[in-house]
């Protein structure tokens, strides 16, 4: 079973948005193990959707459109497809009733009608987000799968009708995925090391980065589910054994925050910061997580040599003979940050963000200080590459996942 993705938007076109559909769309149909080769992009034009519906035919059993289902002049996904394949269209009055409903006191105009129109002899799939409903139309050994364009309507849209249909079409019966997180260790690296893995057809094991953080995904397929988890288990623990230290989470949503957040939680301890180079972020990145009050007490964002001195209190003497950027800088803001916030624990940054170099020090030389309540304080230098941003946020999580290490 084969599948292909067609955008419709002029301004998906023009490019004024992303294409985030087809690549929702996309992961979704691998996950479901149905292979997609090929996605196209048209603006709103009814000879091209033909055109490029017949080419999408030759090609594919499933034909999957997003967008042009709405009460626009413009929007003609449906009228186009209905007379090309000569399939009637007419009002779903459940539709159209709780479209009415929707507007109750504001005004509506005619048309707003077409956002219920249904295939007659298609599947309705009902629009819970929004007005304009979705169809799948089966003709001859093909199938038409018609979206809405807006992401919030058309992935949930997804997710409870289209996905168990294609399930169904799928050859086989039980599809698993499982996800691993990586940290500190290069997307290529990564990649070469398992990639004796990612040629193989079941399980398949996929590598991707996104927000400094690398991805597998590694999606078994079988008839039982037993068996799917059995090959799951043993792709997990090869991947394991290659790069296993490099892994601080599975599932796909945890960040380092979130492992920094559930250790403190666990072992019953407090956070506190002191930032120089990262002037607030590592404070900001966690409490990005629910619940990081539990954790985190405070941060000092200390970016001046003065204010490092007054505030801080960190001697003049190591500011002016070892530098802001330092071991006894970047230990002395951690003891302080310590005692002033009264936590377990304590991190500074302190560290060149880059173009230029400060005091000497290449871009990316950043030096972390780690006090404890019970523990000595340590510092560790470390030496990073990338942009302002890449620095900073790379630095951010080495310092969470150190701590729950
Ligand atoms: P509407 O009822 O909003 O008119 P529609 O189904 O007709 O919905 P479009 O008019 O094509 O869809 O697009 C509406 C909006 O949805 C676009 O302005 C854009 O913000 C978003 N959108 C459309 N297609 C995509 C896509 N492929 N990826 C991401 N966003 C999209
Ligand atoms: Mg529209």
């Amino acid at each position: 079973m084969k599948a292909e993705i067609i955008a419709v938007g002029t301004e998906l076109l023009m490019g004024q948005i992303s294409n985030t559909n087809a690549q929702f769309i996309a992961e979704q149909l691998n996950e479901l193990g149905i292979s997609h080769y090929i996605q196209t992009v048209i603006g709103d034009n009814p000879e091209r959707l033909i055109q490029v519906t017949k080419q999408a035919e030759k090609r594919s059993d499933i034909i999957i459109y997003t967008g042009g289902i709405g009460p626009t002049r413009d929007d003609l996904t449906k009228e186009t497809l209905a007379q090309y394949l000569d399939e009637p269209l007419a009002i779903d009055e459940e539709a159209w009733q709780s479209i009415q409903a929707s507007f109750k006191g504001r005004i509506m105009v005619d048309s707003n009608k077409k956002m219920a129109l249904a295939f007659t002899h298609g599947t309705t799939l009902p629009n819970h987000s929004g007005q304009a409903i979705g169809s799948i139309i089966e003709k001859g050994k093909h199938k038409y799968i018609i979206l809405p364009g807006p992401p919030s309507e058309m992935r949930p849209m997804f997710m409870q009708y289209v996905r168990d249909y294609l399930l169904e079409e799928s050859e086989t019966k039980v599809i698993k995925s499982r996800f691993l997180r990586f940290f500190g260790i290069g997307e290529s690296l990564l990649a070469d090391k398992l990639d004796d893995l990612t040629i193989q057809d079941n399980p398949t094991v996929a590598t991707y980065a996104s927000d400094y953080i690398n991805m597998v995904r590694v999606t078994a397929s079988g008839n039982h589910l037993v068996e799917v988890t059995d090959l799951l288990e043993t792709a997990v623990k090869q991947i394991k054994s290659r790069v296993g230290e490099y892994l601080f989470a599975e599932g796909k949503e945890m960040t380092p925050a979130d492992a920094l957040k559930n250790y403190l939680v666990d072992t019953n301890q407090t956070i506190g910061f002191s930032e120089s180079l990262t002037g607030g972020l590592a404070s900001a990145t966690l409490v990005n997580v629910p619940g990081a009050s539990k954790v985190l007490a405070g941060s000092i964002v200390a970016y001046s040599s003065q204010i490092k001195h007054q505030i801080l209190g960190i001697p003049q003497e190591i500011l002016d003979t070892d530098g802001m950027v330092s071991e006894p800088c970047a230990k002395a803001m951690a003891e302080s940050a310590l005692e002033k916030l009264d936590t377990d624990v304590a991190i500074s940054f302190t560290g060149v963000a880059g173009p230029g170099k400060m005091e000497g020090h290449k871009p990316g030389t950043v030096y972390v200080g780690y006090a404890f309540r019970h523990k000595p304080t340590e510092v560790i230098k470390y030496q990073l590459t990338g942009n302002r941003e890449a620095v900073r946020k790379r630095i951010i999580y080495t310092a969470f996942l150190h701590i729950t290490n």
